[in-house]
C-alpha cells in the first residue's frame, strides 16, 4: 500500500509573511525516512536553497513526538513504526516577490511549491492532497485541479505537478475566456494602467495561434497569473499555467505593451516547448542538484523565436513589427564579443554558473541561449523551408518531437534533436549544428533572410541632435569614434563603467567599476555627454584623456579612439525578389509578398 500525503497550508495572519504547513502522512512503512526540500525550481536554473526560509520543523507520531536529525542543508531524517501516522509541521517565511519564489503579505498569497512542500523519501509518484486555510474573502487562482470529493481541497497527481502549479490567492481581478471549450483564466494581482479586456482578447489570439502548430490544447484549463508591481519580475512557465510579472504601467504606449505580449506569448509556448517537449534531464526532475543539458537554446531560444512569430501569426504584430523585433535581436547579438567565445551548447550547459550569475565580463565571454537560440531558430526554420520547398519547417520538427515524446510524457536523449531536424529537412544539418550550436561561427543571418527576400542593413546610430527633433531616425553609413565602454549613473550622480568591451580601445585601460569624471580635463556627467563629445568633436585615431576614480584613486588615462561597430540594424525588403524568395517569405510569415507592408507598418528605421 502506498502512503498518502495531505498538505494543509495555513495563512490566516498573512501580515507575518509565514506559511504554517502541516503534512499528514498515512500508511508509511516503518523504518528510516528522509525529508527533502527542493534547492531549485524548474524553469529557473539557479540554486535557491529554499530551505533557508524553513523553520520550526517537528514531527508528531501516533503517541509521541519523533526525533529529527538535520542531516544536510535541505535534508532531515527520522524513524517510524510500521504504518504509524505522522504529522509533520513546519513554517516557511515567504517575502520574496518574484515569479519563481513565494510572497505573503496583507494583500495576497503567492507561492511556488518548491519553496513549500517537503518530499518524504522518494514518493514522487503518489497523489498529493492540498487544503488551504486562507482569509475568508480571498479567492484562489491556480492551474491545480480541485479534488472532486471536497471542493475546497486540491489534488495533484504527483509531486512534480504539485511543485509545478503556483497559487495566487487574494483579491485579484479575474477575466475568463474559452478556446476549444476550455476555460482560460487571467488572474491579475496589482494595478497600473492595465486594460484587462484587451489583454484577454490578445491572449485568446495567442492561444489560437500557438495551438495551430500542435493541433490541440493539451490541458483542461489554463491559468495566466499576472503580477503588476513597480518592477518587472519576468515569467515562469508551468504545465497548465504561467506567472508573468511586469511593471505596472506597461500597457501604454504600444511599444511597451508589445513587451507584455512577447512575455505572455513566450511563457504560453513553453507549455509545449520545455514542459512537454524536453530532453530527459528536464523531467522528471532531480530537485536536490543542478541538472545539465546542452539544449536550452532549443527550449528557451526557440520559445523566444515562436513568441514573436506567434504574435505575427495571431495578427497582433504587423510584418514590420516582427522585422523590427528581429532587427533588435540581430543588433544585440552582433554587439556581444562573447558570441565568439561561448557556443550555444556551452551556454546551455553552464547556465547555472554563467547566464544566471552574470557579471561585468559576461558580455565579453558569454552568449545568451535566449538571444542566439532565437536567431538560430530563425535560420533553421528558413533553411528547412528552403531545402524542402516550403513543405516543412521548424513547426514540423516541434510537432514530431511533441507527438513522439511530449504527448507521451517522456523526455528524449539530446541527439534526437539533430536527428529530427535532419529527418524533417531531408538532409544533413551536421555543419549547421557544428558551426552554430557547438561552435562559435557567426550565424548566417544575411543568407537566411536573403532567401526570404530580405536584406540586413547595418548602420551606425548618430547621437540625437537636440535642435533637429523631426529627424528621429538617426543613422549613418560612417562609423563614429568610441571608447568601447558602457556606462550608467550610480548613486544618482556617479557615471560608472558597466562593461569594457574586449574588442574596444579601452579594453586594457579602463575597467568596469571606474567612475568617469572628465574627458580631456572637462567634466562629464552623463553617458550622452560622453558619447556626443566623442562623436561631434573627435575623429577615429584621436587620443583623448579620460579622468576617472578607480577605487577612489584619481587617474588620467590616454585612449586612442577606434571606430564604433555597427549598432543599428534594419531589415528591409530587397527590390526585385524572385519567386522562390517570395514563396519562402509567404510560407514563413503567413503574409502575401507585397511592398505594402513596408509602407503601412510602423517605421522600419526605428527598431525599439
Ligand atoms: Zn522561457
Amino acid at each position: 500500500m502506498q502512503p498518502t500525503c495531505h498538505f494543509t497550508v495555513s495563512f490566516l495572519n498573512p501580515g507575518n509573511h509565514v506559511y504554517d504547513i502541516m503534512l499528514d502522512v498515512s500508511n508509511l512503512p516503518g523504518g528510516h525516512h528522509e525529508l527533502t526540500l527542493p534547492v531549485w525550481t524548474p524553469g529557473t536554473y539557479k540554486i535557491h536553497d529554499f530551505s533557508r526560509h524553513l523553520f520550526d520543523l517537528s514531527i508528531q507520531g501516533s503517541n509521541n513526538p519523533i526525533e529529527i536529525t538535520h542531516a544536510g542543508k535541505n535534508l532531515w531524517l527520522f524513524e517510524t513504526r510500521d504504518n504509524e501516522p505522522v504529522k509533520i509541521r513546519y513554517r516557511v517565511y515567504a517575502f520574496e516577490f518574484s515569479v519563481s519564489t513565494s510572497h505573503l503579505d496583507q494583500s495576497h498569497a503567492y507561492f511556488n511549491g518548491a519553496q513549500l512542500f517537503l518530499l518524504i523519501d522518494d514518493y514522487k509518484e503518489i497523489p498529493y492532497l492540498l487544503t488551504l486555510e486562507k482569509p475568508g474573502d480571498w479567492t484562489v487562482s491556480t492551474g491545480l485541479d480541485r479534488d472532486h470529493e471536497e471542493s475546497s481541497r486540491y489534488k495533484a497527481q504527483n509531486y512534480d505537478v504539485l511543485i509545478d502549479t503556483p497559487f495566487e490567492i487574494g483579491k485579484q481581478n479575474i477575466v475568463s475566456f474559452e478556446v476549444d471549450g476550455k476555460s482560460h483564466q487571467l488572474a491579475v494581482y496589482g494595478h497600473g494602467n492595465e486594460d484587462l479586456a484587451r489583454l484577454a482578447k490578445d491572449l485568446e489570439a495567442i492561444v489560437c495561434a500557438e495551438r495551430q502548430i500542435f493541433g490541440s490544447l493539451p490541458y483542461q484549463h489554463y491559468t495566466f497569473i499576472l503580477h503588476l508591481s513597480d518592477k518587472p519580475t519576468g515569467g515562469l512557465e508551468h504545465l497548465n499555467s504561467t506567472t508573468c510579472g511586469v511593471e505596472r504601467f506597461m500597457f501604454r504606449p504600444r511599444k511597451n505593451y508589445k513587451r507584455v505580449l512577447e512575455l505572455f506569448s513566450h511563457e504560453f509556448f513553453h507549455l509545449w516547448n520545455v514542459k512537454r517537449i524536453h530532453p530527459d534531464m528536464l523531467g522528471p526532475f532531480d530537485y536536490n542538484h543542478e541538472v545539465y543539458t546542452h539544449l536550452l537554446w532549443a527550449m528557451e531560444g526557440f520559445t523566444n523565436y515562436y513568441a514573436s512569430l506567434s504574435l505575427k501569426r495571431a495578427g497582433l504584430y504587423s510584418v514590420s513589427d516582427y522585422l523590427n523585433a528581429l532587427s533588435k535581436k540581430v543588433q544585440d547579438y552582433e554587439r556581444r564579443p562573447g558570441r565568439f567565445v561561448q557556443s550555444l551548447a556551452e551556454s546551455s550547459f553552464d547556465t547555472w554558473i554563467k547566464l544566471y550569475r552574470p557579471d561585468e565580463d559576461s558580455i565579453n565571454r558569454t552568449i545568451s541561449y535566449y538571444l542566439k537560440g532565437d536567431l538560430v531558430g530563425t535560420c533553421l526554420d528558413l533553411e528547412i523551408r528552403k531545402r524542402t520547398a516550403n513543405q516543412f519547417s521548424l513547426d514540423t520538427v516541434l510537432l514530431r518531437l511533441y507527438e513522439r515524446y511530449g504527448e507521451k510524457g517522456i523526455g528524449f536523449p539530446e541527439s534526437v534533436y539533430q536527428d529530427t531536424v535532419e529527418e524533417v529537412g531531408k538532409s544533413s544539418f551536421q555543419d549547421f549544428f557544428d558551426q552554430y550550436i557547438y561552435g562559435t561561427k557567426p550565424i548566417p543571418l544575411d543568407d537566411a533572410l536573403l532567401a526570404a527576400g530580405l536584406f540586413i542593413d547595418r548602420q551606425y546610430s548618430k547621437p540625437q541632435e537636440d535642435d533637429d527633433s523631426e529627424n528621429s531616425s538617426q543613422a549613418s553609413q560612417t562609423p563614429y569614434p568610441w571608447l568601447g565602454i558602457d556606462t550608467r549613473i550610480v548613486d544618482g550622480y556617479k557615471l560608472v563603467v558597466t562593461h569594457s568591451y574586449i574588442s574596444g580601445p579601452a579594453d586594457t585601460l579602463i575597467n568596469a567599476g571606474d567612475q568617469i569624471i572628465a574627458l580631456n580635463g572637462y567634466q562629464v556627467q552623463k553617458s550622452e555627454d560622453l558619447t556626443k563629445r566623442l562623436e561631434y568633436d573627435h575623429k577615429i585615431g584621436d587620443t583623448v584623456t579620460v579622468s576617472l576614480f578607480r577605487q577612489g584613486h584619481l587617474q588620467t588615462i590616454p585612449v586612442v579612439l577606434t571606430p564604433k561597430p555597427f549598432d543599428k540594424v534594419r531589415i528591409v525588403a530587397i527590390d526585385h525578389p524572385n519567386d522562390e524568395q517570395k514563396a519562402l517569405f509567404e510560407s514563413w510569415l503567413h503574409t502575401p509578398w507585397t511592398h505594402s507592408w513596408q509602407a503601412s507598418g510602423e517605421s522600419l528605421t526605428s527598431p525599439e
